[in-house]
């Protein structure tokens, strides 16, 4: 520090120098005591300060020094004893003070340094943090960058798309120079190059798969700087003109598709990928940074689940698209099945009333010339067309029987009938035929079967006829037997109806019907096809029968719109056969019986004389074979060919009207209803009734709610016109058709 050897007495005091020292001193003094106020007040700004005491220990050394400055002052000229006692005070103070800081200095100057040394350490540290921090908003931008990445990948399904939106988004987020997908090949043994973001000719360009920068790269989950030379990273002609800029490529694993048949998606039965290259720009300074890799990777394998997500949506459509044409082709293939049904219906009911008027007039022209005087010879002949024209008749019955079962239109008519007469009846048809054939035939019934019962009486007819009816034409010789009961609510013993279990109930209950015969028997093999249409037994024994195939095909359905079972049993050929069938018919009460019931008439007249009967027919055989009939039986008749021709001459004269119904019956309803409004009174009214070809429960139905009082189903014998007449006029309505 500052020393001052003020008194100097051999020199001659230096009048200009001394005045300068002066100056001096009194500079040096007063720059001294500003360092104290100085370092007051950076004691007081600064609380973190630790040396607090040493800075005191300063300031009292500096204001000591500055004190010895300004003390000086009065040295310059002839000074007291006082300026010097007060000067050397001073000086002692500063000595002192200034030893003890410079000591206090050693010791606090390793504490200083350790400060120093801090000091660097937290540099290096805040340094440190502003990398990280640099980082982690590197990392945000990259996570950014992905998402909207993905949010593009994913905001569509479609492969192409996904491919070719990565490619464009990476190529721009990364500012590429080209980007590439390889994919691998159908062979798997090479990658094509499928898309470019830039290259034109994309699709030609394929590579051997299992080039060893291919292969360092499949095994790499990472994204892998590669040379610009290898072929995957060839796509420009840079033809030495530029510097290539730094290439990588990385893998995008495909979905393992065994499942699924893609049909331009390769076969991929091991794990396999597809090759990504990206390029920096060429001639560029710009190297690879490690977040460009890592969101490299990243899009990589978003691009890998876009892709399987979009393999089996396109594999769903493609199921979609197969499924949607076999709806169509089936939805076609159904409605031209349904105008095939409705073609057929329609020629079958065109069909079958047109063949009923021909049919008409042979059975009614033959049962007309079998009441006339002819040879044996003759008569047989005619009985021969009778019996062939009935046969003819049944068939076109059952033909159309088939049809309506077939199509669902043919509804049962639910009366209550006597069901024992039923069977009855049954055995009086087959009887004649039966006993021509030496066959006994027998009918059994159970002595709590009802003797009334609610159901389609007639369907039930059919049914029993034509199980019966096969017995007797199948067997030769020997018994058959008809047995009526009550179905037990047990499972059927017999194998091929495992499931059916009848349960009766308050309302109803299930008949049983056996057909038991001695005759040729069945094949068991071939029992299984007889309930199909046009089946026959091709036994030599069967083969003349005469039969058309289709008479336990339709009592299969008849039984199955009864809620029933039917089935036969057989042990072989010549055993005979067990034909049964199980129907369920409902429980008749007491009250309904009387009204339904059919009272055997009195008597069948033979002949009605002068009995007045007016016909309507459009058809001119027709009408010639009708009035042919009734004027056999002696009736009066009248013929009519049009409705307003009946209309004109019909009165009360007339005891019978007949009136042929065409195919809709339209004509006829309202020659009906017209004739009823006509002739009030209820009692000279005649009885009308139609001459129908269809025979269905419409027709029925629409010819009683014009007043009709019957329906009669041609063709007619001269038989049925009999029975029909004396009904009519016994009883004043027809039962039968
Ligand atoms: P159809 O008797 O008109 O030929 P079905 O449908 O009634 O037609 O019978 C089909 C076939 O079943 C017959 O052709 C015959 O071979 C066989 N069948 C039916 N019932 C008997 C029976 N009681 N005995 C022997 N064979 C029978």
């Amino acid at each position: 520090m500052e020393s001052c050897n003020c008194i100097e007495p051999q020199w001659p005091a230096d009048e200009l120098l001394m005045k300068y020292q002066y100056i001096s001193d009194f500079f040096i003094a007063l720059a001294y005591f500003s360092i104290p106020l100085e370092l007051i007040y950076f004691v007081k700004k600064s609380a973190l300060f630790p040396y607090r005491w040493v800075l005191v220990q300063f300031g009292a050394f500096i204001v000591l020094c500055g004190a010895t400055h300004l003390i000086n002052l009065w040295t310059f000229s002839s000074h007291s004893r006082t300026v010097e006692v007060v000067i050397t005070i001073a000086k002692v103070l500063t000595a002192a003070v200034s030893c003890v800081t410079a000591l206090m200095l050693v010791h606090i100057i390793p504490d200083l340094l350790s400060v120093k040394t801090r000091e660097l350490f937290l540099k290096n540290k805040a340094a440190q943090l502003d990398r990280e921090m640099g980082l982690i908003r590197t990392q945000e931008e990259t996570g950014r960058h992905v998402r909207m990445l993905t949010h593009e990948i994913r905001s569509t399904l479609d492969r192409h798309t996904i491919l070719k939106t990565t490619l464009i988004e990476l190529g721009r987020t990364l500012a590429l120079e080209e980007c590439a997908l390889w994919m691998p090949t159908h062979t798997g043994l090479e990658l094509q190059l499928s898309y470019t973001l830039r290259h034109q000719n994309s699709g030609r360009y394929t590579v051997p798969i299992h080039l060893p920068v291919i292969t360092q790269v499949f095994n790499s989950e990472r994204a892998v700087k590669i040379p610009p030379n290898s072929p995957v990273a060839r796509l420009r002609d840079f033809a030495g003109k530029f510097m290539p800029g730094e290439v990588v490529a990385v893998r995008v694993p495909l979905l393992h598709l065994s499942n699924f048949q893609i049909h331009d998606w390769p076969e991929l039965s091991t794990k396999r990928y597809a090759l990504m290259v990206l390029m920096l720009p060429s001639d560029s300074a710009r190297h690879w940074r490690v977040h460009e890799l890592e969101l490299v990777q990243v899009v990589a394998d978003q691009v890998a689940v876009a892709l399987s997500h979009a393999a089996i949506l396109e594999e769903s459509m493609r199921a979609r698209d197969l499924l949607m044409e076999q709806n169509v082709a089936l939805d076609l293939a159904r409605r031209e099945a349904e105008t095939a049904i409705c073609a057929r219906n329609d020629f079958l009911a065109v069909m079958n009333h047109e063949m009923r008027t021909p049919m008409h007039a042979i059975i009614a022209l033959s049962s007309l010339l079998q009441e006339t005087e002819l040879t044996p010879e003759q008569r047989l002949m005619v009985e021969t067309i009778l019996k062939s024209s009935n046969l003819l008749g049944t068939l076109i019955n059952d033909v159309l029987d088939l049809s309506r079962l077939e199509d669902g239109s043919l509804e049962l008519d639910l009366v209550t009938f006597n069901l024992h007469a039923v069977f009855k009846e049954v055995v009086q048809l087959i009887k004649p035929i039966a006993s021509v054939k030496k066959l006994l035939v027998t009918l059994t019934f159970a002595s709590d079967l009802p003797e009334y019962a609610i159901g389609d009486e007639k369907r039930l007819i059919q049914t029993i006829l034509n199980i019966a009816g096969n017995a007797v034409k199948f067997s030769k010789e020997g018994s058959i037997s008809i047995a009526a009961c009550i179905a037990k609510s047990e499972p059927l013993l017999d194998a091929r109806a495992p499931d059916f279990f009848p349960v009766p109930s308050d309302s109803h209950f299930y008949l049983r019907v056996q057909v038991k015969d001695s005759g040729i028997g069945i094949n068991p093999q071939e029992i299984p096809k007889l309930f199909n249409k046009f089946a026959q037994n091709q036994s030599v024994a069967n083969r003349n029968s005469g039969g058309t195939g289709l008479g336990l095909a339709i009592s299969k359905r008849f039984v199955n719109l009864m809620d029933g079972h039917i089935w036969i049993e057989s042990e072989g050929l010549g055993k005979g056969c067990v034909a049964s069938f199980i129907i369920k018919l409902g429980i008749a009460g007491r009250s309904n019986e009387p009204d339904h019931r059919v009272v055997p008439l009195n008597h069948v007249q033979a002949n009605f004389p002068g009995l007045k009967v007016l016909i309507m027919d459009d058809n001119g055989v027709s009408r010639m074979v009708t009035r042919g009939l009734l004027m056999h039986l002696g009736c009066d008749v009248t013929v009519t060919s049009s409705t307003d021709e009946c209309l004109r001459v019909v009165s009360s004269v007339y005891k019978v009207v007949f009136l042929d119904i065409g195919m809709h019956g339209t004509g006829g309803y309202e020659v009906a209803m017209r004739i009823n409004e006509r002739i009030t009174k209820r009692h000279e009214r005649p009885l009308i009734v139609a001459l129908a070809g269809s025979p269905d429960r419409v027709t029925k139905d629409n010819c009683f709610r014009v007043g009709m009082k019957g329906v009669l189903l041609k063709p007619i014998s001269l038989e049925k016109m009999r029975s029909v007449l004396s009904e009519l006029l016994e009883r004043g309505t027809l039962h039968q058709s």
